[in-house]
């Protein structure tokens, strides 16, 4: 320090709450290490951009990693397990030194991210156009605008009526063509102008282009549908039909990138929430004989509002708590019932950075910042808390604690100013059982887009809080 600081600098230093920059904070072996993180996670992200696909990568991780698939001949003393819903949902376990009956850690994320469906019925020629479309109903909150005029890729899972499964997987592969939403031209766009930002791309023009080629016949009427239906007949051996049993879903076709001259952020589509799914599986992993079990719950259905057989408010996580605790024996479940008190969670979730391009909807001081660490979250809602899970300031302090003593970059942070907007997490209904919750994940720029941004700082950050949660004491 050039200049002594002056008494009043002093008390500001002792006394006023200051976030820090990752970068400025971090000394070059933990940069290094954010580095090298970021790519393993880019990985992740281009492998897994469908609910499906994120368990399936996450079970070949798991299987290389030792942890086996529990099964009614799981055995006493196995230690690392992980159970798969559906093909939706994973849930995956690290058994304790203490019974299980004497509490647990839990980091549930969501790997379902906003995207567009095909609709069950989907293919259609329009005969003004000679264009094969399809019809689709998107899927979470989306700005329709953002999903136009880019190139998307179709990926799904179709069951035929014998059972069969057809995986599709078209358009992250340098030969395979893709998809789009063709948007109208500057030159006709008069009236579309005039029209309110929200109404400007309505759900009806979201129609995917889908072929364009007649099949040879002057006697069929709708000959490029049936040129379609005919090609996915040769490649996938499907009719028609079978598309009502079928889970296929649109996603940006291009893959996770470096961004700015620096690399310091990274982009792509999904990271709500599967950059907090990554970083829980990778801190689980890498915590070796934990104190208390420890559990990674990877759910779907978060994006419309966690309903359904895969969503967090189905029984998937009850039972394989519950089948953790026939594990390990007798009447711990009844022990476990007088101790959910002591069951530990976060919600693992991303929060809003201030973008600087509208910075007019955060109010500063308690939104989170790019690049200045993993963001605690009190509480998330709208209108007054609406809906939201409000974490005990008891619990807060616990996590505050055990990230200052971890030296863990953190910021608090909220979902935009008072009566901007809002938002919801799985947090309220983790804190149904009675456990201790917060919400905790990294901030990122551009929510729900097709192109999502985050600071690999933050990403880094999160990995360490989460290790932190699950390696060290968390008491009171
Ligand atoms: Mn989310
Ligand atoms: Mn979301």
């Amino acid at each position: 320090m050039a200049k002594n600081k002056s008494k009043g600098q002093k008390l500001e230093d002792k006394l006023a709450y200051k976030r820090k920059n990752f970068w400025n904070k971090a000394d070059a072996e933990l940069k290094k290490e954010a580095l090298a993180f970021s790519l393993k996670y880019r990985d992740f992200l281009n492998k897994g951009k469908t609910e499906r696909l994120v368990v399936k990568n996450t079970t070949h991780i798991l299987k290389k990693y030792g942890f086996t698939e529990f099964t009614s001949s799981a055995q006493k003393g196995d230690s690392k397990l992980f159970k798969t819903n559906r093909k939706k949902n994973v849930a995956i376990a690290r058994m304790g030194k203490k019974d299980i009956s004497e509490g647990f850690k839990l980091i549930v994320s969501h790997i379902d991210s906003p995207r567009i469906d095909i609709k069950q019925m989907p293919v259609f020629e329009d005969t003004n156009a000679d264009v094969a479309l399809l019809y689709t109903h998107y899927y979470g909150g989306i700005k329709k605008y953002q999903w136009m005029a880019i190139p998307l890729a179709l990926y799904g899972t179709i069951v035929k009526e014998n059972g069969e499964t057809v995986d599709v997987a078209i358009g992250d592969k340098a030969e395979d063509p893709v998809f789009t939403f063709s948007d109208l031209l500057p030159h006709l766009s008069a009236k579309q102008y005039k029209k309110k930002m929200k109404d400007a791309i309505d759900a009806q023009k979201l129609r995917l282009t889908f072929g364009s080629i007649p099949y040879p016949d002057e006697d069929v009427k709708k000959k490029i549908k049936l040129q379609c239906l005919k090609i996915l007949n040769e490649q996938y051996g499907i009719k028609e039909e079978d598309f009502i049993s079928a889970e296929l879903e649109l996603v940006p076709a291009f893959p996770a990138r470096d961004v700015g001259i620096d690399k310091g952020l990274l982009g792509g589509y999904g990271q709500d929430d599967r950059v907090c799914a990554y970083t829980s599986l990778r801190a689980l992993m890498d915590t070796e004989k934990p104190e208390y079990t420890s559990i990674v719950f990877l759910a779907d259905k978060e994006e419309i509002g966690s309903e359904g057989n895969t969503g967090a408010k189905s029984n998937f996580i009850i039972d394989f708590v519950a089948d953790l605790i026939d594990l390990a024996g007798s009447d711990s479940n009844v022990k476990l019932a007088k101790n959910s008190q002591k069951i530990k969670n976060l919600s693992a979730d991303v929060n809003a950075a201030i973008n600087p391009l509208f910075s007019e909807v955060y109010e500063k001081q308690n939104a989170p910042k790019m690049g200045s660490g993993v963001t605690l979250t009190k509480f998330t809602g709208a209108r007054g808390k609406g809906s939201a899970n409000d974490a005990n300031a008891e619990f807060v302090s616990e996590i505050r604690r055990l990230f200052n003593k971890n030296d863990i970059n953190w910021q608090i942070g909220e979902i935009g100013k008072v009566d901007e907007g809002g938002g919801g997490t799985i947090a309220k209904f983790m804190a149904q059982y009675g456990s201790d919750v917060i919400d905790c994940g990294p901030p990122v720029h551009g929510m729900h887009s097709p192109f999502e941004v985050a600071s690999k700082g933050d990403i880094y950050s999160t990995y360490r809080a989460y290790k932190a949660f699950f390696e060290k004491k968390v008491t009171r």
